[in-house]
């Protein structure tokens, strides 16, 4: 398998690493949207989020937080984003499951153009609530 984010966990040399064990790797992103924008990926190879087993969930996150936590004193920030991307149509380049951590500054823009949709009389809130506890099982 010709992975990236497999091929950083099985070396032993990042300039970026800042976690290992033997279930979650943290290093930075070497393009990132803020300085320390740090990425968390479970050793597995999961594609994306979907993949990944739900009982495996609870440590992750938990390490994911814990990570997130040193990011945001780390980098003096006042917040964070904590992004997945999952599937090509939301962005995802690498096809390994990963969080993005994101420092973030007031006024600093990362996010400046997002084109937030209002629902109205014909898209309901109330439609799309339904539709997905449809989903729901
Ligand atoms: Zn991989």
């Amino acid at each position: 398998m010709d992975c990236i984010f497999c091929s950083i966990i099985n070396k032993d040399e990042h300039e970026g690493m800042i976690f290992r064990d033997d279930k979650i790797v943290s290093f930075l992103d070497i393009r990132p949207l803020s300085y320390g924008h740090t990425l968390v990926v479970p050793v597995a190879h999961y594609t994306d989020f979907r993949e990944m087993p739900a009982d495996l969930m609870a440590d992750y996150f938990a390490q994911l937080q814990k990570i997130a936590l040193a990011v945001e004193r780390a980098t003096e920030a006042h917040g964070f984003n904590i992004i997945c991307n999952t599937g090509i149509a939301a962005s995802q380049s690498v096809f390994h499951l990963h969080y993005h951590i994101i420092p973030r500054y007031h006024d600093d823009e990362v996010f400046k153009r997002l084109n937030f949709k209002k629902y109205d009389h014909s898209i309901t809130m109330h439609s799309y609530a339904e539709k997905i506890k449809k989903q729901l099982f």
